[in-house]
């Protein structure tokens, strides 16, 4: 079975919120909530607060690239050009991202902002088509916004890909247009967010239930998503669910694709066609 492991960029420092949104303020909030509901330690919440002034916080995607090199995780990154919803860093940082990623040879690809307005998001399209040098790429959209038309659209600007779509189901991949619809699986937040009870052991086991199951109806893949932002010392039972689950997969011998790679194998499968030896 594949695992197609993901990364939505949604932050790439504290500072470039500080004016533009409400995201710090929130992040007091929640981390607060979780303090006096004894679901993480005072130390813990100390780190957060100390780390809110530190020049290189809530980055971590040089360190996630590194790690995901050495275990041979062969994953996508999904990096804004556009601004919203809580998305607040500029198009020269998603630059120094998209770079950096290229540079290690992963997969990268757009995370939409926009998703309702066709010039828009087309707009989008073509910022990242230059700032990356890429003709292929595809897209997830932040907070996972869809509507009626959005696929149809996304198919129609010419995107590779999307995986927007959350299936508790396993539903699998499937065509539109020329568009290639990959439904994902496994959400970080939807496991260890603020708003879930789930504690660490209960997280692994909802994602072993889950992976078992697609191994017993012969899924193709399994596709999960793991926010950069989490790989990092602030927060502790998410980067312990991502160790834990790469240690897992290569237990299992399941096989680290990229979006993109995965669309290669489906669509082509390689056939090795062995010319007969000559007997002389
Ligand atoms: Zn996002």
């Amino acid at each position: 079975m594949k695992i197609i492991v993901s990364h939505d960029i949604d932050h790439l420092s504290v500072r470039e919120h500080i004016f533009k949104d409400l995201i710090i303020q929130k992040y007091l909030v929640w981390s607060l909530l979780e303090l006096i509901k004894k679901k993480i330690s005072l130390k813990i919440f100390s780190r957060k607060i100390i780390r809110l002034f530190k020049k290189d916080s809530w980055n971590n995607l040089g360190k996630l690239l590194k790690f995901d090199q050495v275990n041979g995780v062969d994953s996508t990154f999904f990096v804004a050009v556009n601004n919203g919803k809580g998305l607040s860093y500029s198009l020269n940082q998603a630059k120094t991202a998209i770079n950096l990623i290229k540079k290690y040879d992963f997969d990268v690809g757009v995370h939409g902002i926009c998703f309702d307005n066709y010039e828009e998001m087309r707009r989008e399209y073509e910022v990242f088509k230059e700032i990356s040098n890429l003709n292929n790429f595809g897209i997830r959209m932040h907070y996972l916004r869809l509507n009626q038309e959005t696929l149809e659209n996304l198919a129609k600007i010419g995107y590779l890909f999307d995986t927007t779509i959350l299936s508790d189901n396993l539903e699998q991949e499937y065509k539109i247009d020329e568009l290639t619809e990959i439904p994902f699986h496994i959400m970080d937040g939807n496991l260890l967010g603020p708003r879930q009870n789930l504690t660490l052991e209960e997280a692994k086991e909802k994602t072993m239930k889950l992976s078992e199951r697609a191994e017993k109806e012969n899924k193709k893949y399994v596709a999960l998503l793991f926010h950069q932002r989490y790989f990092s010392e602030e927060f502790p039972q998410y980067k312990n669910w991502y160790f834990w689950l790469i240690d897992y997969c290569r237990e299992r011998k399941y096989e680290f694709v990229n979006y993109k790679k995965f669309i290669t194998d489906t669509r082509c499968p390689i056939t090795i066609t062995l010319k007969p030896t000559q007997v002389s």
